[in-house]
């Protein structure tokens, strides 16, 4: 409940306009998992199983978390959010009771989306575990006896993050497990002026700012990178603005924020800061 009520009380009311050049991407989810969420009977009068699992992979910061979160506040559903290394480590002894909690509670709440960040931690291929990786072997298997053993079809749905599939165990990918799959792309320029003007929106733009043109030169860069390089780009401006010593003076004249406009060149060095 302490996950849900955070989720209610803001910092992370992330909705789909909070995410840039990925809109296939948002599509696919809507499809998959705001669908049976809301409406599971369209799934039953089709004849298809609603999905229990869905796997996102792509890059470190190119909008998992982000995406997951977003679904869960779009569908009102109550979002549990959790990490494999967590899992194993801050809950040592106690995994499988966890993850045992977890889905308890999801069920509670229905509907609801499980997030599982860097699954890979709890689920590598299991013939590749050696003897003392016993923790991990109890965990995947629990784990998929906890999904198998979801009552609530579409209510409940987990949405698993990984930057290396190709280390799950296959066992996870089988049908009524994380059988469907979303690849989130590293952006292209277009992507990228997207994600540069959803996180430049509330800051002050001089006239010289070509927000086109920052995505053309930043090639490789990914949601997060933007992100970092767009809050780098406003220190600039500050440290710019303000010298150290105006930083001591109790009051700020007016003056002085009205100077505070990000400018190209304040990009400029902070392409210098921050790289991909
Ligand atoms: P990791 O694999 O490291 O957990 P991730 O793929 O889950 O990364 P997020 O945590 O979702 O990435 O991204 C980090 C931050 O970067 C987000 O909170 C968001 O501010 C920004 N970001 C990433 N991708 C996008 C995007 N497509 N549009 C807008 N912002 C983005």
């Amino acid at each position: 409940p302490a996950g849900k009520e955070a989720e209610k009380a803001g910092r992370s009311r992330v909705s789909y306009e909070d995410i840039g050049g990925l809109g296939p991407v948002v599509q696919k989810i809507r499809e998959m998992i705001e669908l049976p969420l809301r409406h599971p009977q369209i799934f039953e009068k089709l004849g298809i199983q609603a999905p229990k699992g869905v796997l996102l992979h792509g890059s470190p910061g190119t909008g998992k978390t982000l995406v997951a979160r977003a679904v869960a506040n779009e569908t009102d559903a109550y979002f549990i959010s959790i990490s494999g290394p967590e899992i194993i480590g801050k809950f040592y002894g106690e995994s499988e009771a966890k993850l045992r909690s977890v889905f308890e509670e999801a069920e509670k709440h229905a509907p609801s989306i499980i997030f599982i960040d860097e699954i890979e931690a709890i689920a590598p291929k299991r013939e590749e575990l050696g003897g003392e990786k016993q923790v991990e072997r109890r965990v995947v298997a629990q784990l998929l006896t906890l999904m198998d053993g979801l009552k609530s079809r579409g209510k409940v749905i987990v949405i698993a993050a990984t930057n290396l599939p190709n280390l799950l165990d296959p066992a996870l990918r089988r049908p009524g497990r994380f059988d469907r799959e979303i690849v989130l792309p590293v952006p292209d320029r277009y992507g990228r002026l997207q994600i540069l003007e959803i996180h430049s929106r509330g800051m002050p733009l001089a006239a010289d700012v070509d927000m086109g043109e920052v995505a053309r030169i930043t090639h490789g860069f990914v949601g997060a990178d933007l992100e970092a390089l767009c809050r780098e780009a406003a220190m600039t401006c500050l440290r710019r603005v303000l010298p150290e010593v105006d930083l001591a003076q109790s009051t700020l004249p007016y003056e002085t924020l009205m100077q505070l406009e990000i400018s190209k060149d304040d990009f400029l060095s902070a392409l210098r800061e921050v790289e991909p």
